[in-house]
């Protein structure tokens, strides 16, 4: 079968024949019908050598929709022939935050060797993807795959993020959404159906504020140093109940401490490097920082009932498996707006 591969540190994914997998006892083998292109991979294609932390090569891909086509022996619930998304931060399956359902704060993991498709096992970019085991993988009925795939990330991180600032996203509370790309364009979506919260959208782009626009936002700003200014004048000085900050560099996270309220949330989701400084007078009182990670089972659920409900809908490019190695280029130079989704 075809795959994109990442082979070596430093060079561009190509894509590759290698062997159709075969599921052993409890795995399930998806033909895949979507793959969707996170930041994530441009990520880790540009991490050195020396702190590599997966094996080479790498089948790309964390964002996955697929078909059953072979169980490994043992008894399943699904069957040949159904469509499911699969669910990616895999964990053990047995300790306290799996039993909760959040593998993606698993507690042994990373001890056991055991990760994500695409984030060191062999990912959806391919023609199959073998599953580990059918607990990461939910039924996903009439959706289109090619719109779905995205929200097992782009969909299922803002989930996430905005889920635990809920209580603060009040009547007359304000959101800011900082880089509107795949995971932004999808937050502003999230905030608009699950909050009566104002949605300004910051980015470098002009492109990115105008799908923004498009999906909800209710103020687009650019990012520079006068937009945490921008912010206060839209929340009569005060700044922003959440910020969630999809860029994580050092410019973003500056920004982003600068325009949350007191008592304020900031969800650094970006992995762009940039840190928040934390201390008495750094910041206004009481402003809760994270940088969580993916999301639950549960919650993955619950983004495709939003899907299924139309209060989401990714705005996707589809390409064929073969091109991936161009989109990767145009992706990494910003000319790709909301997800690019590739098409085995
Ligand atoms: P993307 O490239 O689709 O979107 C990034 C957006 O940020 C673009 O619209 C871009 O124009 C904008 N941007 C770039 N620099 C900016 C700046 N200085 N100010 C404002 N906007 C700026 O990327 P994506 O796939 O949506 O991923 C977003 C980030 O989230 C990446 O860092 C990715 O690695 C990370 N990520 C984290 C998790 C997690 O679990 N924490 C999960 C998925 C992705
Ligand atoms: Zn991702």
């Amino acid at each position: 079968m075809k795959a994109v591969q990442y082979r070596r540190v430093g060079a561009p994914p190509e894509v590759v024949e290698v062997e159709v997998p075969e599921p052993s006892p409890g795995q399930v083998l998806l033909k895949v019908d979507a793959a969707g292109m996170c930041h994530s991979d441009i990520a880790v294609m540009s991490w050195p050598e020396e702190e590599f932390p997966y094996s080479l090569p790498l089948t790309l891909g964390h964002e996955g929709i697929g078909t059953v086509s072979a169980l490994g022996p043992g008894d399943h619930s699904c069957s040949e022939g159904d469509r499911m998304a699969v669910y990616g931060p895999w964990g053990c399956g047995l300790c306290h935050m799996c039993a909760q359902g959040k593998e993606n704060y698993c507690d042994h993991a990373a001890r056991l060797g055991i990760r994500p498709p695409g984030l060191g096992a062999p990912g959806a970019m391919a023609e199959y993807l073998l599953v580990d085991d059918e607990r990461h993988l939910v039924p996903l009925g009439d959706l289109d795959p090619v719109e779905a795939a995205p929200l097992t990330d782009a969909g299922l991180t803002p989930y996430h993020a905005i889920k635990k600032s809920l209580p603060k996203l009040v009547g007359g509370s304000t959101a800011v959404v900082i880089g509107t790309g795949g995971l932004g364009h999808v937050a502003v979506q999230l905030l608009r159906a699950l909050s009566p919260a104002k949605v300004i959208a910051v980015d470098v782009s002009e492109q990115k504020l105008e799908l923004a626009h498009r999906v909800g936002a209710h103020h687009a700003v650019l990012s520079d140093e006068s937009a945490p200014g921008k912010v206060r004048d839209l929340t009569a000085g005060f700044g922003a109940e959440v910020v969630f900050d999809f860029v994580g560099n050092s410019a973003t996270t500056a920004i982003a401490a600068k325009c949350t309220r007191t008592e304020g949330d900031l969800a650094v989701v970006g992995i762009g490097g940039g840190t928040v400084p934390v201390g008495f007078g750094s910041m206004p009182f009481e402003v809760s920082v994270s940088a969580p990670y993916w999301g639950s089972r549960s919650e993955l659920i619950e983004v495709l009932e939003l899907a299924r409900a139309g209060s989401v809908r990714v705005h996707v490019d589809s390409f064929g498996l073969d091109e991936t190695p161009e989109v990767y280029e145009r992706f990494h130079r910003g000319e790709i707006p909301g997800r690019a989704v590739i098409v085995p």
